[in-house]
């Protein structure tokens, strides 16, 4: 059984098609240029020999999270709460600027305000798929009020998603 599959980065790559030309299977051969999972047997011989390094070969499973303190992890959260309340009113302010400049000063924050937030989520293990917190956001987001199309997405999430924190 494959223990990695090819991901491809678009943004780097110069479509000369080396990674076409060595597939033993045509799983980098797609017409949308996303390379195909399921024909991929997770070789390696495309990653090693795109020259613009735009293939990664990525686990299917990854190794357990390092633990993390539930005193440090909340804290985080709170944090998180915080950058998202200012993100808010950073969109705010940008519906209503009247320069240029102001457009650009209350995007730029806005941005840094998101880029910190993710970081904090993925600290506290949140945006990390395989980790007992996502699984734990999930089952949370079940018991919400939320769009039936939602509901059935994050129904398939919990289905396919191993946890690999499982004991923590
Ligand atoms: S070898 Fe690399 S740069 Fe060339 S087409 Fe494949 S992914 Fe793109
Ligand atoms: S890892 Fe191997 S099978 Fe998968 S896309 Fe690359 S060359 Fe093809």
């Amino acid at each position: 059984m494959k223990s990695k599959y090819a991901v491809r980065n678009l943004a780097l790559c110069t479509k000369d098609c080396l990674c076409l030309y060595v597939c033993p299977t045509g799983a980098s051969d797609t017409e949308d240029s996303i390379i195909d999972v399921g024909k991929c047997i997770g070789c390696g011989a495309c990653a090693m020999s795109c020259p613009s390094k735009a293939i990664s070969m990525v686990p299917i499973n990854y190794p357990p999270q390092q633990k993390k303190e539930d005193k440090l992890v909340n804290l985080q959260l709170k944090l998180g709460e915080n950058k998202a309340l200012e993100e808010a009113i950073t969109n705010t302010k940008i519906k209503n600027v009247k320069t240029d400049e102001e457009y650009r000063l209350f995007k730029a924050l806005n941005m840094s305000l998101r880029l910190t937030n993710e970081d904090l989520m993925r600290e506290s293990s949140y945006m990390l798929p395989q980790s007992n917190k996502t699984h734990e956001l999930l089952e949370l987001l079940l018991t919400k009020k939320l769009p039936k199309d939602i509901l059935e997405v994050v129904k398939e999430l919990l289905e396919i998603l191993p946890n690999n924190d499982k004991g923590y």
